[in-house]
């Protein structure tokens, strides 16, 4: 299998590009922001629950963000591989994760990074706050807290991937081809 964790503060462009990964190979994305928007769309009691954490920027419980993630892995028994995106945040997720994918005698091969400055962050949030309607994307405060949420609780999970030598930094400025390229280069040497 081939499971990668497409890594980076919010408004880096993992999701814009997890499109484009998974097309070109093959792989199942799982986006835990994504599937938390879903239910709370769909008002279950995960939604709801959820809902709670993302109205201020700040994380879900890692059990029920744990949880979730490896029920949607679970739902996929045949898939070549994973791009996780926006899972792991924490060091306690990215160890469930290791955990996890062990009994299913799987790993993660690699975790791609985008590095985007933190000015460009903001001005890239508050734009795709006017376009999506996302809410924690129209308040330069949630965006600011997100951002120095994933300073504290998520950027250490770098360190975690680099220490086995997963962790590749990619420039995340620029067009979405250039930096698609830059991916798919780290990603043939895998393949
Ligand atoms: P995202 O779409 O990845 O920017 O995530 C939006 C929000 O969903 C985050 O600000 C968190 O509140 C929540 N969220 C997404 N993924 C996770 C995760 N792995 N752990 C905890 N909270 C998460």
């Amino acid at each position: 299998m081939l499971n990668i964790v497409l890594f980076g503060p919010p408004g880096a462009g993992k999701g814009t590009q997890s499109v484009k990964l998974v097309k070109k190979y093959k792989l199942v994305h799982l986006s835990t922001g994504d599937i938390f928007r879903q239910n709370m769309a769909q008002e279950t009691e995960l939604g709801l629950l959820a809902k709670e954490y993302m109205c201020k920027g700040n994380l879900v419980p890692d059990n029920v963000t744990i949880n979730m993630l490896q029920a949607e892995v679970e739902k996929h028994p045949n898939a070549y591989g994973f791009i996780f995106d926006g899972f792991p945040r924490t060091i306690a997720q990215a160890e469930s994760l290791d955990i996890f994918l062990n009994t299913k005698k799987t790993d993660v091969k690699l975790m791609l990074a985008l590095e985007v400055s933190e000015e460009e962050l903001v001005k890239r949030l508050l734009k795709r706050g006017e376009e999506s309607g996302r809410a924690d994307d129209a308040d330069k405060e949630i965006i600011i807290n997100r951002i120095k949420v994933y300073h504290e609780q998520t950027a250490v999970a770098a360190g975690y991937y680099a220490k086995q030598n997963k962790y590749f930094p990619i420039n995340g400025v620029g067009s979405l081809e250039k930096i698609f390229n830059s991916l798919c280069k780290v990603m043939n040497r895998f393949i």
